[in-house]
């Protein structure tokens, strides 16, 4: 009686077993699906309810900062700036400054939205998270 098994079932890249790199739990799941299945549970009255949704939104993705919201307080700063240079006093150096201020806060966002973002939700879209220890870790 000899059962042979078949272990040679050459490359299996399909089936890539996922392991807990801290405590090599196989209870692990992508942040994505943590995140969209707690999204979609409706809260419960259960203590379990207030949980998940508390853990869907520590899977949530990265948020891209608001070049629209920065960009439009610039421009209207600078609208009240040149409405204020009729009579040049305090308001038209606090509303230069403003315009300034938030022409600088959007160039930033906009470059942390093309340069840093992608890198983030590329990182958060092959991160997993063990059921076990509730260590967050990447592909
Ligand atoms: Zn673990």
């Amino acid at each position: 009686m000899s059962l042979k098994s078949q272990s040679t079932s050459g490359g299996s890249r399909a089936s890539f077993h996922h392991a807990c790199p801290r405590c090599g739990s196989p209870e692990v799941r992508r942040l994505a699906v943590i995140h969209e299945t707690g999204l979609m549970t409706a809260p419960s009255a259960e203590t379990g309810g207030h949980e998940r949704s508390a853990l869907a939104k520590y899977a949530a993705p990265p948020v891209q900062r608001s070049v629209v919201w920065w960009g439009t307080l610039a421009g209207a700063a600078v609208v009240v700036a040149l409405v204020s240079l009729a009579r040049v006093g305090l308001g038209t150096l606090l509303a230069g400054g403003v315009a300034v201020i938030a022409a600088m806060f959007a160039f930033h966002a906009s470059r942390y939205n093309r340069v840093v973002y992608p890198g983030l939700h590329d990182l958060w879209a092959r991160s997993y998270m063990c059921g076990r220890c509730g260590d967050i870790f990447a592909e």
